[in-house]
């Protein structure tokens, strides 16, 4: 069954929503000089980012545009925008907050939900492969044992983040 990502019931803005969980720092101080994008090593690696945008974006109220875009999962948190901005906008911390209510709102990139699952079906992101088994020897390094994932499982389902994963599972 398709998943259909909804709104939050709410009457705020979308920049006064982002304000609440941006632990009232907020975006509309941004006057767009775009030093953040100038600052920025991914938006100079990758044109399907520039931090100024995102934050144009959110200040127009384009919350649908935003929340589902990918650009917001390519920030690498350097905080080079931060230290710049000369409105210090908290810039990062923006973007933390689109992830967020983009991840609760079932727009999860699917590496991130490949991530999750491999996490909690084997205890590790990224799967061993045959490769570094057969490697890990030769250079004097121990096979690497199976993770127990029984306490990580606990904590996935005392949280909600299994409960995300299964309305991911649902698309
Ligand atoms: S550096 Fe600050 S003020 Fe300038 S565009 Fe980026 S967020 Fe806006
Ligand atoms: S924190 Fe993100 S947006 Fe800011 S400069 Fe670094 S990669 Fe770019």
């Amino acid at each position: 069954m398709k998943h259909e990502s909804k709104k939050e019931p709410s009457n705020l803005t979308f920049s006064e929503e982002l304000r609440q969980k941006m632990l009232g720092e907020t975006i509309n101080l941004c006057y767009q000089c775009g030093t953040c994008a100038s600052s920025c090593p991914v938006a100079k690696l990758d044109p399907r980012f520039n931090p100024r945008e995102v934050i144009k974006l959110a200040l127009l109220g384009e919350r649908e545009e935003v929340l589902s875009s990918e650009a917001i999962w390519l920030c690498c948190s350097c905080f080079n925008c931060d230290e710049r901005c000369p409105q210090r906008v908290a810039i990062a911390l923006a973007i933390y907050a689109l992830r967020n209510i983009a991840f609760k709102e079932g727009h999860i990139p699917k590496i991130y939900s490949e991530f999750a699952s491999a996490l909690s079906n084997d205890g590790r992101i990224v799967k061993i492969s045959k490769f570094v088994e057969k490697k890990r020897p030769t250079l004097g390094l121990p096979s690497l044992k199976p993770t127990g994932v029984e306490a990580l499982r606990k904590i996935l389902s005392t949280t909600a983040f299994e409960k995300l994963q299964q309305k991911e599972g649902e698309k």
